[in-house]
């Protein structure tokens, strides 16, 4: 197939790919899948090898937030049974953080509900990441607050925070349809600040909330252009007593096309594996590995991941390898001067129709009970 040569030579060259030939990714059809997660898989094993990263998540606040996402269990007005708590202390953050070190997580990534965090709130972090680090040598801090305000992300950065996570989610031109309270260019804002404070940006998206192909290659090369480190892919947990409930218009196959391109776009970056992934991929989730080099181990942030353990079965069963505390993610040309995937620049399948939305999945999604916030060990 002459679309996935290509793409294959672009990705080694870290070349971005034509708008056409991403959306021509996500158009291929299921007799073509295989090839295409091939292809992409060549480019993911060239920069990233086998090495699979883990990231641990632990939710410092949530819930009770003022803002509007529709596919947040978080939000204002969400009827999800979530658990909903206030700011954990710093120790028992870095308790939670420890067991996720201790299955394996180089990097731990802690989030909180909110538009954007205080200066109070920021002191506050600041000493949870001290705390995290000093029990845990070596490990990397991702702090995700919200929208950064003047002089916050200097401050989490000479707290030691090493990254910080603010995801555009969807394209520019979708933004206002999964959220009013604030919009896209706020989100890019933050983005800008926490690279210019000198952590390393993650940005990511959502796929599953409706959007067309056309959506989802915009918010990619949108993510290229603001040249994050790591880029997660999350794939919609429709929670109950959210506005997106009934967005069950995913299938495994789509999902692995979106990684697929997300890795031809950003080939050098750490593509991780993020919310969703069991409940979307289901019995692909393995398939996704020659694809994403990083995924969150254990639980999410209201929702139950499989068991940690399982996680490591299943990098293990697929050949790929659990990243060590000493192995450096990014390849050298990034990790040295932070170059990123360059500068540079989807009808849907005719095989490829999304299911009908509303067809609820009981029991695909469960509520977080343990872990941070509670007195049940976590799931790492
Ligand atoms: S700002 Fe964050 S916590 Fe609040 S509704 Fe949006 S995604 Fe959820």
């Amino acid at each position: 197939m002459d679309l996935l040569s290509t793409l294959v030579d672009k990705g080694l060259r870290r070349e971005r790919p034509t708008r056409d030939e991403a959306l021509a990714v996500l158009a291929t059809t299921d007799d073509e899948l295989l090839d295409v997660v091939a292809a992409a898989g060549r480019v993911r094993r060239h920069w990233f090898g086998r090495r699979v990263k883990l990231n641990y998540l632990v939710n410092l606040k949530s819930g009770l937030c003022p803002e509007d996402c529709s596919y947040c269990s978080q939000r204002l007005g969400s009827e999800a049974g979530i658990l909903k708590y206030t700011w954990i202390k710093p120790d028992e953050a870095a308790k939670a953080a420890g067991a996720g070190v201790a299955g394996g997580a180089k990097r731990v990534c802690l989030v909180a509900s909110g538009r954007g965090p205080t200066d109070r709130d920021v002191e506050r972090v600041a000493g949870t990441i001290a705390a995290i680090k000093e029990q845990n040598e070596g490990v990397e801090v991702c702090a995700c607050l919200g929208l950064l305000s003047d002089g916050q992300a200097d401050r989490l950065r000479d707290a030691g925070a090493d990254a910080y996570n603010h995801n555009l989610n969807t394209s520019e031109s979708t933004y206002a349809d999964i959220c009013t309270t604030h919009d896209y260019s706020d989100r890019v804002d933050t983005v800008h600040r926490a690279r210019a404070a000198g952590l390393s940006a993650c940005s990511g998206l959502i796929a599953g909330m409706g959007e067309s192909d056309a959506d989802l290659v915009d918010v990619v090369f949108g993510l290229r252009d603001l040249d994050p480190d790591s880029v997660p892919v999350n794939f919609l947990i429709p929670f109950e007593g959210t506005p997106l409930a009934q967005e069950w218009n995913l299938t495994p196959q789509r999902c692995l096309r979106i990684l697929a391109m997300v890795r031809f776009v950003c080939p050098d970056v750490e593509v991780r594996l993020a919310g969703g992934r069991e409940v979307q991929l289901r019995s692909m989730q393995p398939l996704a590995l020659h694809l994403a080099n990083s995924i969150f181990l254990g639980d999410y942030l209201t929702s139950e991941g499989q068991a940690g353990q399982a996680d490591l079965d299943m990098i293990a069963d697929a050949g790929f390898e659990v990243e060590g505390a000493g192995t450096t993610t990014l390849p050298a040309h990034r990790a040295e001067d932070g170059a990123g995937c360059g500068g540079g620049a989807c009808g849907p399948s005719s095989t490829d129709e999304p299911e009908p939305a509303g067809a609820a999945r009981p029991g695909l999604v469960s509520v977080r009970r343990r872990g941070a916030g509670t007195d049940l060990p976590p799931n790492a």
